[in-house]
């Protein structure tokens, strides 16, 4: 695995990867190395800056903190702003991964009835054909 380096060329002949040329991060030495498959994993970064100043606590990296992680008693996926709940990947502590981002947002429906029911308003009218 090589991490912190910039992919800068692949190589290669009839489709088939022959090659691949990087710079390092750390030394910013160019480098070159006979590879057949890459696996690019560039990772992620929360656009959660627009939550500074609402109440939604973050954790070090800008993922919206939920649940226990606020409070014992809070509801999961809640955020520290009640009636406000964060689900998928800007989510601190999820899966980061799709099938785990849907059914968060599957579950959150239920939390969201049961946050309105205790608040004494109605829930929201789900139309179906
Ligand atoms: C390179 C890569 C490879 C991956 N491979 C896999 C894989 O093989 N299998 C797998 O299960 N998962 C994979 N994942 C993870 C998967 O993509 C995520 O878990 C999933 O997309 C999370 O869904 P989400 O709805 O939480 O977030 P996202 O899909 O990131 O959706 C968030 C949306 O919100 C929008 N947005 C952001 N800020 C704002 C704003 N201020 N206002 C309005 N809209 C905004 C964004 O543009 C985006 O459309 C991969 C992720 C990456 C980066």
């Amino acid at each position: 695995m090589v991490t912190q380096a910039e992919v800068t060329g692949l190589d290669g002949n009839d489709g088939m990867l022959e090659a691949i040329r990087w710079r390092q991060g750390t030394s910013g030495e160019d480098v070159r190395r006979p590879i057949r498959h890459l696996f690019l994993f560039i990772g992620a970064e929360p656009n959660t800056n627009w939550l500074f100043g609402s109440g939604v606590m973050l954790d070090a990296k800008g993922f919206v903190l939920t649940g226990r992680d606020i409070a014992d008693e809070r509801r999961s996926l809640e955020t520290s702003r009640r009636g406000v709940f964060a689900i998928g990947d800007v989510r601190s502590g999820s899966v980061k991964r799709v099938a785990a981002a849907v059914g968060e947002g599957a579950q959150v429906v239920a939390t969201l009835h049961a946050h309105l029911a205790a608040s004494g308003q109605e829930s929201p009218v789900v139309a179906n054909r």
